[in-house]
């Protein structure tokens, strides 16, 4: 790293929550060399002071540290394995942080075949949404080797609050599963309530008040709960990115022969908002599938 604990950082993928955590690396005083496939989001984060990168490659010149926040597994890997890829041109201070949410199994794979470069790789993916992104406030939960870890955690200071290290490779994906796994499940939960109190005759405002000053509380509620009341269905974190961390867990579970009904019941009902067009949408929009159900809608 360079002088005064500032470096230079390479950053892939600067779309909903990239653009954020690029802000807040700058904030903090870093150098940071944007690259995405999309022009828009390059000219805005140009505005924002990152340089703009033609490649992953390019974005790894003279980078202490690359960091790439994609959609899915296969993202990654092109970014990885692909022409203009880091395994072929890896950053000089030979770190690559992956913070997307992707498959366990490719994270082992990629740490394997960088750590035959003599590349470390960390597997650091997220949660708090983009507002959490916004107020560098995320949860970073990350897995693989301690000497990297101890690199990359003053990047991740910039970023987050609760930083911390779960295990070997693969271990932040994998408890990044489990928190996606509650979250889905916890939708549903909230869903069915706000149905049975609106079916009721319920103010569902005050439900919610009162619902998040007890045991029912929870993060869910108390940020999606607004906008689910007021039918509000703008992305965050959208359908299609929780039905894909749905599959990751499902597949994660099956390999381990571990049985998640709740988890399959709740997949369904994701399908279902996507097949009605909701994929773009927020994930609070799985209140539509209990719109349909009951002939009512709200907001
Ligand atoms: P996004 O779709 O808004 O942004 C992804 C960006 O990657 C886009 O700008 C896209 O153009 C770019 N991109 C795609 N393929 C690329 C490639 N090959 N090379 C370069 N750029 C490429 O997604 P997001 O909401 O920012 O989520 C990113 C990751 O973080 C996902 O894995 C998601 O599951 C996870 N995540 C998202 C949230 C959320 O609330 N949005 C919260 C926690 C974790």
């Amino acid at each position: 790293m360079g002088r005064n604990d500032k470096g230079n950082v390479g950053f892939i993928g600067i779309g909903t929550m990239g653009r954020e955590m690029v802000r807040n690396l700058l904030m903090a005083g870093h150098a940071v060399r944007v690259f995405d496939l999309d022009e828009a989001a390059l000219a805005d984060s140009a505005r924002e002071g990152a340089a703009r990168a033609k490649s992953p490659a390019d974005a790894a010149q003279g980078a202490d540290i690359v960091i790439t926040m994609l959609p899915d597994t296969p993202h990654v890997e092109a970014t990885i394995y692909g022409e203009h890829g880091l395994l072929k041109s890896p950053p000089s201070g030979k770190l690559v942080v992956d913070m997307s949410t992707i498959s366990p199994v490719a994270v082992r794979r990629i740490h394997a075949d960088l750590q035959k470069i003599g590349v470390g790789f960390i597997d650091a993916p997220v949660s708090g949404g983009p507002v959490g992104a916004k107020n560098a406030a995320l949860s970073i939960m990350a897995g693989g080797d301690a000497d990297a870890f101890a690199q990359a955690e003053p990047f991740f200071r910039a970023m987050g609050t609760t930083i911390t290290h779960v295990g070997a490779s693969g271990a932040g994906q994998t408890v990044k599963l489990c928190n996606q796994l509650i979250c889905g499940i916890n939708i549903q939960a909230i869903c069915e309530a706000l149905a049975l109190g609106r079916a009721s005759g319920l103010d569902l405002n005050l439900l919610r008040r009162v619902l998040l000053g007890g045991s029912a509380a929870s993060w869910m509620l108390d940020k999606l709960g607004p906008q689910m009341i007021a039918g509000d269905v703008s992305a965050g974190f959208r359908i299609d990115l929780q039905l894909k961390d749905l599959r990751l867990v499902q597949e994660h579970a099956q390999a381990l022969s571990v049985p998640l009904p709740g988890t399959a019941l709740v997949t369904s009902q994701y399908v279902d908002a996507r097949a009605h067009g909701e994929g773009s949408n927020g994930n609070q929009a799985l209140f539509r599938v209990y719109d349909r159900m009951t002939n009512q809608t709200t907001g």
